[in-house]
Parts: C-alpha cells; structure tokens; sequence
C-alpha cells in the first residue's frame, strides 16, 4: 500500500526500513522523487509510469513529507536519496558487494569512486560511466560485464527514470536506484546543506542559494503546494 502525494504513490518507510527491503529487492530500481519530480509527472505519462513500475518510492525532500500531511496521510519520514543511497552502500561494502557508478559529467563518477573507496573498506566499485553519451550500448555492455549488485543512476530526472524503467529486466544489476546529483555529492564537486539546514527542512534553500540558477526549478514547489492545497478541498 503506497501513499499517494498528486498521483505518485509512496513507500511508507524509515531509513532503515529502507535499506532492509533493498537488500531483498532483486532486479528492480528505486526511485526518490521530490515535489518538482511529483510536478513534472503530472505532465509526463513516460515518468508516471516509471515512478509507478518502480520496486520503491521513496519521499526525498521536506515537500514531499508537508505534502502527504496536509493531504491527511502522513509518511514515517523523508527518505532523501542521498542518505539511502549512503546506507545502502555502507551495508554493501561490509558484505563485500559491487557498485557500478553512472551519470554525471566526465570524471566525477571515478572521483567519486575514490572517495567512496576511502570512506567504505570493503567497497568493490566495478565501474563507472559518465551520463552524456548518445550511445547506451556501451554502457550497458559495461554494466553487464561488470554484474553490480547496486547500480547509481544519475542523470536527472526524469532522464533516469526513464532510463530505469526502459532497462529494468535488461542490464545484469542487482538493484537500480536513481539518485540525481549524488555523484556530484561524493566526488566533491557539489556540497550538501549543512546538518543543521538539513534538520531544519532547509536544505533546498541552501542549494538555492549555492546554485540560484536551480531557481526556475525550484518554482515548482509552491504549484505543488497549491496542487495539495486544490486536492485537500476536492478530498473534504
Ligand atoms: N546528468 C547526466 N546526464 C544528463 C543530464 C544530467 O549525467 O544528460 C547529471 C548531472 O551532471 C548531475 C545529475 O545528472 O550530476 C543531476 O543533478 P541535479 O543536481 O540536477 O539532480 P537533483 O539531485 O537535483 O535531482
């Protein structure tokens, strides 16, 4: 039983929860969509199909969590891809498990393999590919020779949705998540908010103010609040 937040329904899970059902999950992907995600599915039936074929849905971002409350369904907590992603790898690396790292411009994803390497003993990283290629062949060729047990996909929404969704079932990877700029994150070249912006629900004003350029994006989350705020009355 998923929450429905304007159409996407959610995984009502913690953290930890989180990480349990991926370790049983076999084949699929993870999607973690914020409120702009929720906004563009509206729109795009190829991304509201991809979020709902989807093995789990978890709620990234403070949106998402105000969203379900005022719609009277509250979820346990905000899952943010990043930090899933984190725990997940963490429990990975003391099994001794691989990783495939794709997406991201040239370069980052082998700087974030060395970073993640340092930080998690016991991490294998099978490989990595950068998200601008034309062509997919390669990447999936390189995937399927690698057999990840956890592929990071992360190109964007809705590019990577998309992406898992036409490949779920043809690329040998134990489980798929698509996470966004996690890569960015792990090699250094983007910052995530401090602690206490992140406790606070703030998180995404300090990546606003880092890059103002993620402005016209950001807009969408007052339509999405007015979206709730519009389903609130229709529900009552
Ligand atoms: N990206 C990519 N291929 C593309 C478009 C984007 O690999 O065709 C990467 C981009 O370099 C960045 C990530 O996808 O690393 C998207 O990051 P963003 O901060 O926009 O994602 P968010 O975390 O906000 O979902």
């Amino acid at each position: 039983m998923r929450i429905d937040v304007l159409g996407v329904g959610f995984d009502n899970l913690t953290l930890k929860e989180a990480v349990e059902k991926a370790s049983r999950l076999r084949g699929g992907y993870v999607v973690t969509p914020n409120p702009e995600i929720v906004w563009m599915a509206r729109k795009d039936g190829k991304l509201r199909q991809a979020l709902h074929d989807a093995s789990m849905v978890l709620p990234d971002g403070i949106g998402i969590i105000y969203g379900a409350r005022m719609l009277s369904r509250p979820l346990k907590s905000r899952v943010p891809g990043i930090d899933f992603a984190s725990a997940f790898i963490e429990k990975l690396a003391s099994e001794n498990k691989k990783i495939f790292l794709f997406g991201a411009k040239p370069g980052v994803a082998e700087l974030a393999a060395e970073k993640l390497k340092e930080k998690y003993t016991g991490l294998d990283i099978c490989g990595t590919a950068h998200g601008y290629s034309t062509d997919d062949v390669p990447v999936i060729a390189a995937i399927n020779e690698a057999k990840p047990d956890f592929l990071l996909v992360c190109l964007g929404a809705p590019k990577q949705e998309i992406w898992m969704h036409e490949h779920a079932g043809k690329v040998s990877a134990g489980l798929m998540a698509g996470l966004g700029g996690v890569l960015d994150v792990y090699a250094g070249v983007a910052e995530r908010a401090p602690e206490a912006w992140r406790r606070a629900g703030f998180e995404w004003l300090y990546r606003l103010i880092k890059q103002p350029s993620r402005f016209k994006r950001m807009l969408k989350l007052p339509l999405f609040l007015f979206a709730v705020i519009g389903q609130r009355i229709r529900d009552d």
